[in-house]
């Protein structure tokens, strides 16, 4: 019996006090619902998605505010994927090209440089939204936006990280047993991060990869942790302790730590990132985007936060659906609700 057979014996038939850990990261839910992983456990050991999918926890004020700036005359708003069909509290950004609104998707960040060069009469704002693994690169956009003195391209941010969400997860729910932490954003902070925050919680953490073996053994890390603190780094390879120096600098040249307001949770402070004050006048208006107005009906916010699964929500596969989708988690491939629809996963 190889190792990896041995600890997927013991976590499908494990059978001591249930045990809820939360996964934190969109590309974690992504990857759990792909692997199958939930099937591959006991019904004792249970998984929550986390707020951890960027454009889940986006609130409507700042798809308001892009709306309002793709609808603004030679103005063209550049995002990347899902978000464009989140709506704001009127229209999504789907919805104001619909209108005449001029968007247009985004493939590579620096792409968003290179039409701003090549086309000086027309205004950009580049929808800066994610976490601490896709900070670095708006920081590289900021550098490379000075250094060809671009003058028609701005930043909307909405730029979360992660550590004070999980310490509002941890004060606001209480029901969590241990942490599946992100892999990648653990590249970029470094574990020692999620160290602190164990030793805060009196919590678990287990920084994982994204592969579906690297999951299994996270979460046995984790049983093997309950009821005490500790960190357990099973992505070694990508992740040291003091993560990505140059990346946190490249960070810290441009941005710095503010407020932030999430879907369902409200204003966390310190929980966000903005333009330092010497290069706000490359904003194009994120700040006092706070207000959230959740489609009617839609439960997002309590499955963000894991007090409810999914399937829970009365729109589940009903209402809102990926073709047809009313809820921001529905929308997102790393969305909770998107990744049980589409795995037919369920709660037990
Ligand atoms: Fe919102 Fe749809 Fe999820 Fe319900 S199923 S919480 S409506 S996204």
């Amino acid at each position: 019996m190889t190792k990896l057979d041995e600890i997927k014996d013991k976590l499908k038939n494990y059978d001591k006090e249930p045990l809820r850990f939360m996964e934190v990261c969109g590309t974690h839910t992504a990857a759990i619902s792909e692997n199958g992983i939930p099937s591959m456990l006991s019904p004792k050991i249970h998984l929550i998605s986390g707020p951890g999918c960027p454009v889940c926890v986006t609130v409507t004020a700042v798809i308001d505010k892009l709306t309002e700036l793709c609808l603004t005359e030679n103005t063209t708003v550049l995002t990347f994927g899902d978000l464009i069909r989140v709506k704001g509290s009127k229209m999504s950004l789907a919805d104001a090209r619909a209108e005449g609104g001029s968007v247009q998707m985004l493939y590579s960040p620096m792409d968003a440089v290179k039409m701003a060069i090549a086309n000086k009469t027309k205004q950009y704002v580049f929808a800066a939204i994610g976490f601490e693994t896709t900070t670095p690169v708006y920081a590289m956009v900021m550098e490379e936006i000075i250094k060809n003195d671009v003058k028609n391209l701005r930043l909307l941010t909405s730029l979360k990280t992660m550590p004070q969400v999980i310490r509002w997860v941890c004060k606001n729910t209480g029901n969590i047993d241990g942490f599946i932490a992100p892999g990648h954003v653990a590249v970029i902070t470094g574990s020692d991060e999620y160290r602190n925050l164990s030793k805060e919680t009196g919590l678990p953490f287990a920084v994982s990869g994204f592969e579906g073996a690297q999951l299994l053994f996270a979460i046995y890390a984790l049983v093997g942790m309950k009821g005490q603190s500790g960190i357990r780094n099973l992505y070694r390879g990508a992740v040291t302790n003091e993560g990505n120096l140059q990346a946190k600098a490249m960070v810290n040249k441009y941005f710095e730590v503010c407020d932030a307001s999430w879907r369902g949770m409200g204003m966390i402070e310190g929980s966000g990132m903005r333009l330092k004050e010497e290069f706000r006048k490359y904003d194009a208006g994120s700040t006092d985007l706070d207000s959230d107005v959740m489609p009617a009906g839609c439960s997002c916010a309590r499955v963000l936060t894991g007090e409810i699964s999914p399937d829970e929500c009365p729109l589940f596969g009903k209402g809102c659906t990926p073709e047809n989708a009313h809820g921001a988690c529905m929308v997102s491939t790393e969305g909770s609700c998107y990744n049980y629809y589409i795995s037919g996963r369920r709660k037990r």
